[in-house]
């Protein structure tokens, strides 16, 4: 008998564009930037140099803390596509200790013991083409 191997969780690049270069560049550092309005002061997501809160343009890309709360989730059992061997896997909105809730992964956890509420911290996983995508994993 052979053991199950680990879930092979993708990392499919993002589209960047000029507007959210600053913050996929600074994932491929280990860092979570967030854009805050210059007029306004509202941290937004997703990440854009325009404001939706006051509709002016010109954001400040502030270093976020990396830290959250798991807002709501889903675990989907069996996955498709490019994710078809990654299942099963956690689809989450965590709400950033800075406000914005943000659509991710939970991952580098047993997916039964997740709940609503639960803290977590940001990982990154490198896309292999200049840009890392901001999962997160529970704190314990
Ligand atoms: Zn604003």
């Amino acid at each position: 008998m052979t053991e199950a191997t680990a879930p092979v969780m993708p990392a499919p690049a993002p589209i960047v564009n000029p507007e959210n270069k600053p913050f996929w560049d600074a994932t491929v550092e280990g860092r979570l930037v967030l854009p805050k309005c210059q007029n306004c002061g509202s941290i937004n997501w997703y990440p854009r140099v325009f404001c939706p809160e006051c509709g002016k343009f010109g954001v400040d890309w502030i270093d976020a803390a990396g830290t959250g709360t798991i807002y709501t989730f889903a675990i989907t059992r069996r996955g498709m596509g490019a994710y078809g061997k990654a299942g099963p896997y956690v689809l989450a909105y965590v709400e950033l200790d800075e406000g914005p809730r943000i659509m991710t992964n939970i991952v580098d956890c047993d997916v039964d013991s997740i709940n609503i509420g639960d803290k977590v911290r940001v990982v990154f996983h490198d896309t292999g083409s200049g840009s890392a995508l901001p999962r997160f994993t529970p704190v314990s």
